[in-house]
């Protein structure tokens, strides 16, 4: 395990960091002024990306790697892919299906928010994925602070490039939650571009078209952006949202399976303690076979007692997950065909998500663009995060060197509004403009003193029922003849979230209104629970460290004593008393580290530690100076 370094730094310098959170693990990154160039930070175990994974017990919240490590025992409260929840509603069809795979329940709140179950000390609770997300950010944040040695307030976050106003403004309040500062939002695609400095290629005049091929944990997005000067523009995506990594490690564990049944005529398929531990071994071999040719599956006692232990090639890795790599080759041709470019003028390709690394995906994509270089100089899963450090760094004062990018995006859908109910999308914001920007139409009245209301849509559609219904809002009685010109403007801000007012100017009144979907949004009283909702649960996780570190080292003082005490001759350098007064310390921590004693207060625990401790010294001491025979 890498051993985390401390460097001593300035709070102001370091005041922003970038995080990908993504929907299986998550990574943070920060820019090294002095050094030019950003770092990936370690978390506690040495990784450098974190499982997404947040689990609640009977004593503990644990998330990331910890949280994932005990999900085969606790499968009901460990949570996980949050993020395919986040910003969305329950009776979404694309959360009624994702329900069915999960083990946690998800059941629907007030306003038909998706809300996760889960026992924690004892009690059942209800969380939505904002605070799932918050979770993890906090792991993130903290990550960063004991790597950095100062407090994180800032982050630049990065979100998939097609997510909604919605997705993309409940990552802000899961921030919020977490005690961040959310910056900018910025989408996944763009931060890889940054991360390889792609704006600055001089080497092709005027437009870059650059393919983003990112095969995750549990995704697979493709993208392909256009960068005009400063300008990022996401031309278009596509992809599967369940295709990734762990349909490969799935695949694996079925061939084991049936090759553990083969061997030993049991079944471990309807096992899931068994399934998810060999699951985890699969993960690691598919791993160390983006660099081998071969490796070796070992879990003991895998069921019944039974070891199993297996090899497997690269190319039987491969072999059983063909079909899965060509699906994503042709969602590849799809998207190029889609946007109208060809693949010989793609100027760059880009490999992002953890599964990039697999060597057939990056075979099928040389051959399918015959030949042409693909970047992955930066480790892809960490290429994200890498870009969003860039960019948080940019948007901070107190960075001398960092690199000089405007970034901007645009807008991936047209926006206008449905004046009253005429089915007529009336575009005021078009598709691709350059965001932030404002615009403004004029819009009259239908008829004679008529209530007027507003239907928000995104789309190209002419119909606006066949385009996205984002928010409706009413602007009210409109005094005076039809033909009253109503003023409605449009404004999207930096991180792509958008705020219609609409005002009546004849009659001078200042009438406006501004709808930012709030139905979906959390409230600020909202928001403001859940931060003392996340900090007792912070107080909570500290309270059980503490008594959990006490423990184990009482514990260790236990057996170390036990042992001197069990020398031969022990009483020719310690007095009968010496040895009772020690013996029944020994018994007292006992009785206190027996799992049925419930009444274990820490200050007694740590008062018994100290005790027991300077007993020890003075044993040690005394031992040290004699020889036993
Ligand atoms: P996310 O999809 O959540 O953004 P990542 O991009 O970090 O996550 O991808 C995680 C996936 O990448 C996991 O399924 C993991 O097993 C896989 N992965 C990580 N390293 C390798 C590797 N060397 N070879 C193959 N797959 C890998
Ligand atoms: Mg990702």
């Amino acid at each position: 395990m890498d051993s985390i370094k401390k460097r001593k730094i300035t709070t102001k310098e370091y005041e922003a960091v970038g995080i990908d959170l993504g929907t299986t693990y998550s990574c943070v990154a920060v820019w090294l002024d002095e050094h030019q160039r950003v770092e990936i930070i370690h978390n506690d175990q040495g990784n450098r990306t974190t499982p997404s994974f947040v689990a609640f017990n009977n004593d503990q919240r644990l998330i990331g790697d910890a949280a994932k490590n005990q999900s085969a025992t606790n499968p009901e409260n460990t949570v996980f892919d949050a993020k395919r929840l986040i910003g969305r509603k329950f009776s979404d069809p694309v959360v009624q299906n994702d329900i069915m795979l999960w083990p946690f329940k998800v059941t629907s709140g007030v306003n038909d928010k998706p809300m996760i179950t889960a026992k924690y000390k004892g009690q059942e609770k209800h969380f939505c994925a904002e605070e799932i997300s918050s979770m993890v950010l906090i792991k993130m944040r903290e990550v960063a602070e004991a790597y950095l040695g100062s407090p994180v307030k800032n982050a630049v976050v990065t979100v998939p490039a097609y997510f909604n106003d919605s997705q993309r403004k409940a990552t802000i309040d899961a921030g919020a939650i977490a005690g961040l500062n959310v910056i900018r939002i910025i989408n996944e695609p763009t931060a890889a571009a940054i991360a390889y400095g792609l704006d600055k290629r001089s080497d092709c005049e005027g437009n870059r078209n650059i393919f983003v091929f990112d095969l995750g944990g549990g995704t697979f997005d493709v993208s392909i952006l256009t960068i005009k000067g400063d300008v990022f523009e996401v031309k278009a995506t596509a992809g599967n949202t369940h295709l990734g990594g762990e349909d490969f490690d799935n695949r694996m564990v079925n061939y084991f399976v049936e090759e553990f049944k083969k061997k030993n005529n049991v079944d471990i398929s309807g096992n899931p303690k068994s399934l998810r531990r060999l699951r985890t071994a699969c993960e690691r071999a598919k791993r160390i076979l983006s660099f081998s040719f071969v490796t070796t599956v070992e879990v003991d006692a895998l069921f019944m007692g039974i070891d199993f232990s297996s090899s497997i090639t690269r190319a039987k890795f491969e072999e059983i997950n063909i079909d899965f790599f060509i699906e994503c080759m042709n969602i590849v041709d799809s998207c190029l065909r889609d946007s109208k470019i060809y693949k010989n003028d793609i100027d760059d390709i880009v490999l992002v998500g953890g599964s990039s690394r697999i060597p057939k995906v990056q075979d099928l994509l040389l051959e399918f663009f015959k030949g042409k270089e693909l970047f992955m100089r930066i480790n892809p899963d960490e290429a994200v995060a890498y870009g969003a450090a860039v960019q948080a760094a940019i948007l901070s004062e107190g960075f001398k060197n960092v690199p000089n990018l405007v970034l901007r995006d645009v807008t991936p859908l047209s926006l206008g509004i449905e004046v009253t109910n005429e089915d007529i999308m009336d575009v005021v914001i078009p598709r691709n403009t350059s965001i932030p920007v404002k615009m403004t139409k004029i819009f009259y009245t239908a008829g004679d003193n008529c209530g007027v209301s507003f239907n928000v849509y995104e789309g190209e559609r002419a119909r606006a029922s066949e385009n996205n219904l984002l928010g409706s809002f009413a602007l009210g009685y409109v005094s005076g003849p039809r033909g009253q010109p109503l003023e409605v403007c449009f404004s999207i801000d930096e991180n792509g979230i958008l705020t219609v007012t609409a005002k009546d100017i004849s009659t001078g009144n200042m009438n406006a209104i501004t709808i930012t979907n709030d139905k979906e949004r959390l409230s600020m009283l909202e928001i403001k629970k859940m931060i003392k909702e996340a900090k007792k649960y912070h107080v909570e996780d500290m309270k059980f460290l503490r008594k959990a570190k006490v423990m184990s080292a009482l514990d260790s003082c236990v057996y170390n004593m036990k042992n001197t005490l069990k020398k031969k001759d022990v009483n020719l350098i310690l007095s009968a008393q010496e040895i009772e007064k020690i013996s029944n310390a020994i018994t007292f921590a006992m009785n206190l580290l027996d799992k049925s004693n419930k009444e274990k207060k820490i200050d007694v625990l740590e008062n018994h530690l100290e005790e027991l401790e300077s007993m020890s010294k003075h044993l040690i001491s005394k031992t040290n100076n004699f020889i036993f025979l």
